[in-house]
């Protein structure tokens, strides 16, 4: 069975999570208008702002009324990057959507290249970071991090790739359905599936302002990728349990063969001592891991909504009306 032939003018929507950029919007608008000035597609342009307290609603408010493509999004508060761009493509219009950062990490002008293999019929188009303008510990963390989530994660998690993507409609649908409220967006994208091919990109240095993931955040994304996407580090207790059980059971060995050969039985507190605060130590490093998984399990249950909007602009009107009061 074959798929439908692609339009040759699809419809194009951008989702861009904004939290405190006033100082990168103006660049962000001017580059935005000159690229998609000459584009044939229809191009639907629609900002999330985080819950920004800086001058981003405004600029966003006056973009918006400037140009009758552009929409925002205002949620209550900061509800965080994975939750702004899951309320982005909640909100999205188009036959393709893409996600990109506001700073302009993200090059806008990649998107035709990625359109391009759209055509040639696949449904997720992601951006593989080649090179990495950024700090070098951050840059080694990151490549440590995906290689760790690519071994133990149950789905296909694509190495160096963010959320920079560019997803057919249908896979749109799909993330949008998917009730999860730790979201890793990277991760439910690759768990969609259809035919997914990453295109290497360069990505830029932040235009300008400040990054707004801290390292609490970053960790917080990363362990969200790991527990939502694997169950290894739940069996690591049980393989533990079972080293630390034989490695027991051959010293008991020792100690009883020991005893009855030389009639002496080793003294020692000191060994004792560490071998408690070891084993200690490891059972409540296996206990705050179960702690993770429960903490999120419990966030699931609870079933509040993912972000609450406060107001929109622009052509989202209509669509977040029935998400204002969830
Ligand atoms: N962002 C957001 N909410 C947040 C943090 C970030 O919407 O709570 C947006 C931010 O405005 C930017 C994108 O997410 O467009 C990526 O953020 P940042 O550049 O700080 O992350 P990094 O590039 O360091 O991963
Ligand atoms: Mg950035």
């Amino acid at each position: 069975m074959r798929n439908p032939p692609r339009k040759e003018a699809p419809a194009i929507g951008l989702v861009i999570p904004c939290y405190n950029e006033e100082d990168v919007l103006p660049v962000l608008l001017e580059r935005l208008d000159a690229l998609v000035r000459d584009w044939a597609s229809p191009v639907w342009i629609l900002f999330v702002d985080d819950g920004s307290h800086d001058r981003t609603p405004e600029l966003l408010d006056a973009a918006c009324e400037r140009h009758s493509h552009m929409a925002c999004l205002r949620l209550s508060r900061n509800f965080g990057h994975q939750i702004a761009v899951s309320a982005g493509l909640k909100h999205s219009r188009g036959d393709v959507v893409a996600v990109l950062d506001a700073d302009l990490q993200d090059p806008p002008e990649f998107i035709p290249a990625m359109l391009a293999k759209w055509r040639e019929g696949y449904d997720v188009v992601y951006a593989v970071r080649e090179n990495r303008k950024e700090n070098p510990i951050l840059r080694a963390a990151y490549a440590l991090f995906y290689r760790i989530l690519k071994r133990i994660a149950n789905v296909k998690i694509p190495l160096d790739a963010g959320d920079f993507s560019l997803m057919d409609r249908r896979v749109v649908d799909h993330i949008n359905a998917m009730p999860e409220h730790n979201r890793f967006i990277r991760g439910l994208r690759g768990w969609v599936g259809f035919r997914q091919v990453g295109v290497p990109y360069s990505r830029e240095a932040r235009q300008a302002g400040a990054p707004k993931y801290n390292l609490r955040r970053l960790l917080n994304l990363a362990m969200n990728g790991v527990i939502s996407f694997s169950s290894i580090p739940l069996q690591v207790a049980s393989w533990m349990g079972a080293l630390s059980s034989l490695l027991g059971f051959v010293v008991l060995v020792w100690v009883l063969v020991n005893g009855l050969v030389s009639g002496r039985t080793p003294p020692g507190w000191a060994s004792l001592a560490v071998i408690v605060l070891v084993f200690g130590g490891i059972q409540l490093i296996v206990l705050g891991i179960i702690g993770e998984y429960i903490s999120r399990i419990f966030d699931e249950v609870k079933s509040r909504p993912h972000y609450i909007v406060e107001r929109s602009a622009g052509w989202a009107d209509a669509t977040a009306e029935e998400c204002r009061h969830p």
